[in-house]
């Protein structure tokens, strides 16, 4: 297997304080992984570092073999690495319709809009039925479905999503699920940050442990799910 992503001795914080210590990660092309661990962990310092909007203090992010962790956050957008922040971050009085737009502003895409934007209501129905609707209007879910919709307009190799499930309805937890499953069997490599553990975990093929900025456990998601010793120290279950 090949890794798409690789991080090197990742170290990164605020103020001159180190919030995320020596992690090292490689994300296989093709499938899900997924960092789980407490609030404050430092899960959400690795994503921001990942897509370029806060600059590693120490370390190596490779992107397809070459080096991005300098590279500023549309530059890393282009190549294909792209994340849906944590609480969404539309634009509340623009419409479902104008915030998918505003997905595809990378000239790579741009051309491929309006088949992107089908294809976004194929696989979203309900952004389909409320596509003139102003976004901050919508429920919850339909606004994590906006948010993940108008990152996958810009065509990413690698979808990154921090913590997509945060504040949900368990129904649509679910459904949210499903939804990330399909679109990494349709061929997007999807990174996960998450506190719903066991639905995260139980759809990665790579998951790891973040506790205290550091990497202290890896492992397939299912291995890590049914290991007594870890679900008690590390999971919470
Ligand atoms: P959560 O699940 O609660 O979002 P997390 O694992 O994503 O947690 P981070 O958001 O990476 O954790 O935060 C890790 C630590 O860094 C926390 O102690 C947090 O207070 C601190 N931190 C995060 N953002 C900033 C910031 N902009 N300035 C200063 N400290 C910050």
């Amino acid at each position: 297997m090949t890794a798409v992503l690789e991080v090197r001795g990742l170290s990164a914080g605020y103020d001159g304080v180190a919030v995320v210590r020596g992690v090292d990660l490689a994300v296989e092309a093709g499938g899900i992984a997924t960092i789980v661990g407490a609030n404050g962990a430092g899960k959400t310092t690795i994503m921001r570092a990942l897509s370029g909007v806060l600059r590693p203090v120490e370390g190596a992010i490779l992107f397809e073999g070459e080096p991005i962790e300098a590279l500023p956050p549309h530059e890393i957008v282009a190549r294909g690495l792209v994340m849906v922040p944590e609480g969404r971050r539309l634009f509340p009085s623009l419409s479902v319709l104008e915030n998918l737009e505003l997905g595809a502003y990378q000239p790579h895409c741009r051309g491929r809009r309006r088949e992107n934007m089908q294809r976004m209501f194929e696989l979203f129905p309900r952004l389909a039925e409320r596509r003139g609707q102003r976004a901050g209007t919508l429920s919850g879910g339909e606004q994590q479905m906006v948010a993940i919709a108008r990152a996958l307009m810009s065509m990413p190799k690698v979808l990154m999503l921090d913590e997509p499930s945060l504040g949900l309805a368990p129904v649509i937890v679910a459904t949210l699920f499903e939804i990330v499953k399909g679109i990494n069997a349709a061929g997007t490599t999807v990174v996960l940050v998450e506190q719903n553990v066991k639905h995260a975990l139980a759809i990665s093929a790579q998951a790891w442990v973040l506790e205290n900025g550091s990497i202290v456990l890896g492992g397939s998601g299912p291995a890590l799910l049914t290991d007594d010793k870890t679900r008690r120290a590390y999971l919470g279950m």
